[in-house]
């Protein structure tokens, strides 16, 4: 067998290991910031007419009903457009 068969052959499994991998360590990194969620007491659902969607903060997701982002709320990437916090702000 050559060296170039044997390098080959290293890659294909070395992508058949990095792909699956990958796809996981995407599924992971959704991420919520609970400690500052209880602080804020953010709820999946609005307060009246109060809602993420609504509010400044609110960095929409893929589409109006995906999670989105919050400013306010570091490293929390599963913030409902329906949910509600009490640093709501629409100014
Ligand atoms: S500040 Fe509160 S209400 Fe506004 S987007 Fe962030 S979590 Fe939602």
């Amino acid at each position: 067998m050559s060296t170039h068969l044997t390098r080959r052959k290293f890659l294909k499994t070395a992508a058949l290991v990095l792909i699956p991998l990958v796809a996981v360590t995407r599924q992971a990194s959704a991420n919520s910031n609970s400690i500052v969620r209880a602080e804020l007491k953010y709820q999946n659902t609005p307060m009246g007419n109060m809602n993420c969607s609504t509010c400044l903060e609110f960095i929409p997701g893929k589409s109006d009903k995906d999670s989105g982002r919050c400013k306010v709320i570091a490293g929390d990437d599963e913030i409902s457009p329906n949910g509600y916090c009490t640093k709501w702000n629409s100014m």
